[in-house]
């Protein structure tokens, strides 16, 4: 089953402790459809502008990656400028350029209406908000924000989480959203907006799963060399969606493997800069790394 992805595409420049990357490919969801595409098929809706590179284009295109909703403006793509410190776990963000995002308002082709898997990723809760007014009613919707709308705009944010099945954000996140430090105590306050279900992604400290009174929790996939953390986020849900679209097994079992792959996908991503990684890997190397995580986080009890 295929997948409907609004989010950002992206030029970004990142500066991490081990290097700079200027003018790069990124946004939310760029890499959110490279990463499902590893499980699935991808509708595309979002914005870029007349000076977008016909490479990355290209690249899309290769990963079977519909770009029908992908139009064109005139005018510069979205820019976002960001920092990691050695504390990879936070993006320092030092320029957001919304550009022909400004006034881009998505509009969803007709064949991608009756999609059953619907992610909004990291865009204006507004534009996510218009996206939910023109599907019918998909199977599963998640949704992504970041710092940048729960400041701006937590009103809409608010009323786009009521909506959603599953809401993944970052801890730091749910704190900012709820007022609350303790993250089970800002779940549920977030899951009392309405958020079914709730993913707490903790950077190299893996992701906490709420649904329910239940918690799961999934180690990240311990690395020697993080190289850049940018959209980690991103491509996390884009397999953890893909996994679902592909398996269609919504059981709590299966969500706890959507999860692990997830974990698998962010894990390859933060090797290098940009997508470098995500252009290089296989579906082998990504059945290797989950068995490995199985391994990683299995006991018995006696
Ligand atoms: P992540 O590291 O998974 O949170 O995602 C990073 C990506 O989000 C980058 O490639 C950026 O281009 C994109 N991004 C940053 N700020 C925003 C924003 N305000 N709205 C939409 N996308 C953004």
């Amino acid at each position: 089953m295929s997948i409907l992805v609004v989010g950002s595409v992206a030029i970004d420049s990142v500066e991490t402790p081990f290097g700079k990357g200027e003018n790069i490919l990124g946004g939310s969801a760029t890499y959110f459809a490279t990463s499902a595409s590893f499980f699935t098929d991808v509708n595309l809706v979002a914005v870029i502008g007349d000076d977008f590179p016909q490479e990355h284009l290209d690249f899309l295109a290769s990963r079977n990656i519909d770009l029908a909703g992908l139009s064109r403006e005139a005018g510069q793509t979205f820019r976002w400028k960001g920092r990691y410190g050695f504390d990879l776990n936070e993006a320092h963000t030092l320029d957001t350029q919304l550009n022909v995002f400004q006034t881009f308002r998505p509009r969803i082709p007709a064949e991608y209406a009756d999609a059953e898997y619907l992610i909004l990723a990291n865009i204006d809760p507004s534009l996510q908000l218009e996206v939910l007014g023109q599907v019918k009613r998909p199977r599963v919707i998640a949704c992504d924000t970041m710092n940048f709308w729960i400041s701006s705009k937590p009103e809409v944010l608010k009323e786009v989480i009521a909506r959603v099945d599953f809401l993944i954000i970052n801890e730091g996140e749910a704190r900012q959203l709820t007022g609350e430090t303790n993250l089970v105590k800002a779940a549920r306050t977030i899951q009392g907006i309405g958020a079914r279900n709730l993913i707490i992604k903790r950077g190299e400290y893996g992701v906490l799963y709420f649904s329910g009174s239940s918690i799961f929790a999934a180690p990240a996939y311990p690395l020697e060399s993080v190289f850049d953390p940018t959209g980690a986020g991103d491509t996390f849900a884009g397999g953890f969606m893909g996994y679902l679209a592909n398996t269609g097994n919504l059981s709590d079992e299966g969500i706890r493997q959507a999860i692990v792959y997830g974990s698998v996908m962010a894990s390859f991503t933060v090797e290098d800069f940009s997508l470098n990684r995500l252009k290089t890997l296989d579906y082998e190397q990504i059945e290797a790394r989950y068995r490995s995580f199985k391994s990683l986080t299995h006991f018995d009890v006696l």
